[in-house]
């Protein structure tokens, strides 16, 4: 935006059209407060006035390179650690809200769904984490999860 007042003689910058660069001119006509023509200092061609900022915007596309999505924290928050203790520290963190009552003994002849409690002799209570054919089921155990034979 420009604030002071121009008129025709006054030299200023514009795109022209023939050297192709923004370059000095001098106005040769106007309409109210508009450059609508202008002469160029430098070839000395007479053309409509083209205002070098819009040149130069388009460019160079505005870049939104602080918009950057930033990655959301992706990687866990326990990644270094060992497996075996994030999973106990899993087991740890769901056993409070373990109902005893509701745990299926475990049986490798018994069908268990995921999300089920089960009770192992050795293992002891455990929730069923997923179950993979054929015959297997991963279930999480205080130990980590084991690898359970299953119907
Ligand atoms: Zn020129």
């Amino acid at each position: 935006m420009t604030t002071k007042k121009l008129s025709a003689g006054d030299i200023i910058e514009a795109r022209c059209t023939k050297c192709r660069e923004v370059l000095n001119h001098r106005i040769v006509a106007m309409v109210e407060e508009k450059v609508v023509r202008v002469e160029c200092n430098t070839c000395l061609g007479v053309h409509n006035y083209h205002a070098p900022a819009i040149a130069k915007e388009s460019k160079t596309p505005k870049k939104t390179s602080t918009a950057k999505p930033r990655s959301t924290s992706a990687v866990p928050r326990a990644s270094r650690k060992d497996p075996v203790e994030v999973e106990r520290e899993e087991w740890a963190s769901l056993s409070p809200t373990f109902d005893h009552d509701k745990a299926l003994p475990y049986d490798m002849n018994g069908r268990f769904n995921v999300k089920r409690l089960v009770l192992h002799q050795t293992f002891g209570i455990g929730l069923v984490k997923a179950v993979i054919v054929p015959n297997k089921m991963q279930v999480l155990f205080k130990d980590g999860i084991k690898l359970l034979r299953c119907l």
